[in-house]
């Protein structure tokens, strides 16, 4: 089995030739070590290999972390995310990238207000329109952002999306696309509050595609942590 370290540099190595294959800014790239399911041990681990970024998809499991883990790193919410839970996440995390409805925004809002903090969060967007994921429908994506952009304890800095599944990464091309096009037709509405900065895509199946798509931000567990029982 080979190391975390290893596992990392080798990501990273991959980031930078995608980055450079679509002729980006590898700064622009930031690398989420989606750490569900895995113990703490191995994110001091991946901390200690230069990994700051970790992502967390249960609320109760980063609850527990974030006082297990020892070193500082920084924690995004990705996963599924019920309204009353919330709390748990208010201040503890950067960005949230998993807000799909009015409700959960409303509650993020009135939690962070509490702390006269602003939330930064991201929009989920369902690109496969899958009856089984959470996100917002592409159609209502721009109404859902208007309304949620008026709270005045949250920010939009952009979009995510968990596309439908595909062995050949390039089947999940077009989802990306279409998340990236989605951004750039809510940035000319020039909403205030609204920057359409950050698309948070790609796993470790197909984070390079991802990447020569526009993403910002790629999660990428299995291929960092190894698999998942
Ligand atoms: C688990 C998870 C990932 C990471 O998936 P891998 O295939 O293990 O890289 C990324 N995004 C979300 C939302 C996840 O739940």
């Amino acid at each position: 089995m080979t190391s975390i370290r290893d596992n990392l540099d080798q990501i990273r190595s991959r980031i930078a030739d995608a980055c450079a294959i679509s002729g980006r800014n590898p700064n622009h790239v930031r690398l989420v070590a989606v750490s569900k399911v895995k113990p703490a041990e191995l994110i001091d681990e991946a901390f200690a290999a230069g990994q700051q970024l970790f992502g967390e998809s249960y609320v109760q499991e980063f609850r527990d972390k974030e006082t297990t883990v020892k070193s500082p790193v920084e924690w995004h919410f990705i996963g599924a995310l019920q309204s009353n839970k919330v709390k748990y996440l208010c201040g503890k995390v950067t960005l949230i990238h998993s807000v799909d409805r009015l409700s959960l925004a409303q509650e993020i809002n009135r939690q962070w207000g509490k702390i006269n903090a602003v939330a930064p969060i991201l929009l989920q967007v369902n690109v496969g329109d899958e009856n089984s994921k959470a996100g917002c429908a592409s159609a209502e994506l721009p109404e859902l952002t208007r309304k949620i952009a008026a709270l005045p304890h949250l920010s939009i800095r952009g979009l995510m999306c968990l596309p439908p599944y595909a062995d050949d990464p390039e089947q999940v091309r077009p989802y990306f696309r279409q998340l990236r096009e989605l951004a750039a037709h809510i940035e000319v509405e020039q909403i205030p509050g609204v920057i359409m900065k950050e698309l948070s895509m790609g796993m470790s199946g197909d984070f390079e595609v991802a990447i020569e798509e526009g993403a910002t931000l790629v999660r990428v567990g299995t291929a960092i942590f190894g698999e998942r029982d």
